[in-house]
């Protein structure tokens, strides 16, 4: 670990293991102050934590290669930094050969790929973030009673599909408010939605009101599908970008909450927003005439990728670093419970927890 300080924060960080390239921007002037605000909560989410550590617990138990179906966790530095320990990254559990170890992504999976995995005899460790689990049982219970579930989710997003694959034939997949006029369904009066935990909470409760206007009797999740981290980054960013210029989204393309925070920056008042993986990518130019930079990252992100984007813009002259707090994040997951213990059967540390940063 690394302590670093910044300004008015000190950050404890995992040292990097895949090294990111530095941008080295160069200073330019304008005409006021030049700051940054930096959104907090932001990065690694209870879920996102448990599952990275997840496989690198699975390697330390049973050695290289861990198999891994799907991106653990939607960032691109993780997946880089895993593989680089021995983890192997498959589309599908027949890539795995028989009898090995695979752990199924935080973004959960049907029962389908789990009875592929029994058939080809692997040992399965699921990480499925128990927030992704919690959609998973409404599903099904709600499939077990007969009710049609309208998912609001993105298509082809590997957690939808795994929502889809707990009520297959009872479940209705909407992308957008757009899409609800669209609709055919056969028993109007029978209807639950339930959502994907990484959207805008925005744009969902618009999807939400129109389901309502079509369909008055459909009924609510019993409590909210997208989840606390997603809420609090999107809150946190919203205050951020009422004062920024421009903000700067650490966050892999792949990663829903972390393009939903650029969308959600633009609505709420940032004259500019991107999305980097990594800082080597932000562009000279996004910085002329900008006083005051937003910064956030997505619910995947390692802190060190953020912290490598704050030295770069201090190197711009944005030196003066300030914390948007929003909210207090302290959630943490128990770890899968073939990982809880350690080689001499105590409890590891880990086990209850994770890291917070
Ligand atoms: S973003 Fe939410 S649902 Fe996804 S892993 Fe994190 S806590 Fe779980």
């Amino acid at each position: 670990m690394s302590h670093i300080t910044n300004g008015a924060l000190a950050i404890d960080l995992p040292t990097p293991r895949v090294p990111a390239v530095r941008n080295r921007l160069r200073d330019t002037p304008v005409t006021g102050h030049k700051r940054v605000l930096l959104a907090a909560p932001r990065g690694y989410c209870a879920g996102v934590d448990r599952a990275v550590i997840a496989v690198e617990k699975a390697l330390e138990h049973y050695g290289a290669p861990v198999y891994v179906r799907k991106q653990i966790v939607h960032n691109v530095h993780v997946v880089a930094t895993l593989e680089s320990q021995g983890a192997i990254f498959v589309d599908e559990v027949d890539e795995v050969p028989e009898g090995s170890h695979i752990v199924f992504s935080a973004h959960g999976v049907s029962p389908a790929v789990v009875k592929g995995a029994a058939d080809r005899k692997l040992e399965a460790i699921d990480a499925t973030c128990p927030l992704v689990t919690k959609v998973h049982r409404e599903a099904v219970r709600f499939g077990n009673q007969g009710r049609h579930i309208i998912l609001i989710g993105h298509a082809g997003h590997e957690e939808v599909e795994g929502t889809m694959g707990h009520a297959l034939d009872r479940t209705t997949l909407v992308q957008n408010p757009g899409e609800v006029d669209d609709l055919v369904i056969d028993d109007p009066d029978n209807l639950v939605w339930l959502s994907q935990t990484t959207l805008s909470v925005d744009e969902t409760m618009e999807t939400v009101r129109r389901l309502r206007e079509r369909f008055p009797s459909i009924q609510n999740p019993p409590s909210d599908d997208i989840c606390y981290a997603t809420q609090n980054r999107q809150v946190a960013i919203k205050k951020v970008a009422t004062e920024a210029d421009l903000v700067i989204v650490v966050g892999s393309a792949n990663s829903s909450n972390s393009v939903r925070l650029v969308e959600v920056a633009l609505e709420h008042g940032a004259k500019a927003a991107y999305r980097v993986d990594y800082t080597n990518e932000i562009r000279q130019e996004w910085l002329d005439g900008v006083e005051t930079v937003g910064v956030t990252s997505g619910a995947s992100v390692p802190e060190v990728l953020v912290k490598e984007v704050l030295d770069d813009l201090a190197d711009a002259g944005y030196i003066d670093v300030a914390e948007v707090v929003t909210a207090e994040e302290d959630l943490m997951f128990s770890l899968p419970k073939e990982l809880r213990k350690d080689s001499s059967g105590q409890i590891d540390a880990r086990g209850l927890g994770g890291r917070t940063r």
